[in-house]
């Protein structure tokens, strides 16, 4: 595998990527390749009661950590508002920016959220990544593979079928969960959501004979 492999993962906000495929990614990155993670919102409305600029530093300085300690090679934030980034990223030419971002580095895989998330902001983000991929594979012929990671739950019907990518991250689950640590001001969430990260590791290695792993359903 070439040493300059890039893998995109595209998420609604700033610990999506470590809560969903961290595992993952910091096996990919310790294997020598380049992890450029994509968010689209500082998530300023989770905490209405700093200002925004407050917000923006804490969510950037936290995510650049994570980003550091994982190994990965760097994070970009797209200033979009929750709730509304079907509009703003077309208004905000957002879509073009992806575009541009993946004809640069030519990501041999690209991570997102899963298209029947539970939360409407992680299921538009899969929506808007997979609509931009389709344009751009049309345009440009450039062909790379989507994988989805989802909340935890048991397979829906429609996803039984399609090929799937099955990661061990025995090795990294431990740095998955010190990454996670690092996210300070999501600590509400990451009390609520903490149980299914073991859960779902648990379950994916008991499904595919490993101790630990992460499972992601292939959707191009
Ligand atoms: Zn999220």
């Amino acid at each position: 595998m070439s040493k300059n492999e890039y893998i995109f993962v595209v998420v609604a906000h700033s610990d999506d990527q470590i809560f969903g495929p961290g595992g993952t990614l910091i096996k990919y990155a310790s294997e020598g390749k380049k992890i450029k993670t994509i968010i689209f919102s500082y998530g300023v409305l989770a905490n209405p009661h700093y200002k925004k600029d407050v917000i923006r530093k804490i969510r950037y300085d936290e995510s650049t950590e994570a980003d550091k300690f994982i190994g990965g090679d760097g994070t970009i934030f797209f200033d979009m508002n929750e709730g509304k980034f079907e509009k703003e990223f077309y208004k905000k030419k957002y879509d073009q920016e992806l575009k541009n971002l993946i004809l640069k580095y030519k990501p041999q895989k690209i991570f997102t959220h899963a298209t029947d998330d539970n939360l409407p902001d992680h299921k538009i983000v899969s929506k808007l990544v997979l609509e931009t991929y389709d344009k751009l594979s049309k345009e440009q012929k450039f062909k790379t593979n989507i994988y989805t990671f989802g909340v935890w739950r048991f397979f829906k019907l429609k996803q039984r079928n399609s090929p799937r990518l099955v990661v061990d991250i025995s090795e990294t689950f431990d740095k998955k969960i010190e990454a996670l640590k690092i996210f300070k001001s999501q600590l509400n969430s990451m009390i609520s959501l903490k149980w299914s990260v073991y859960i779902k590791a648990f379950s994916a290695g008991f499904k595919h004979n490993m101790s630990l792993a992460e499972e992601f359903y292939k959707l191009r």
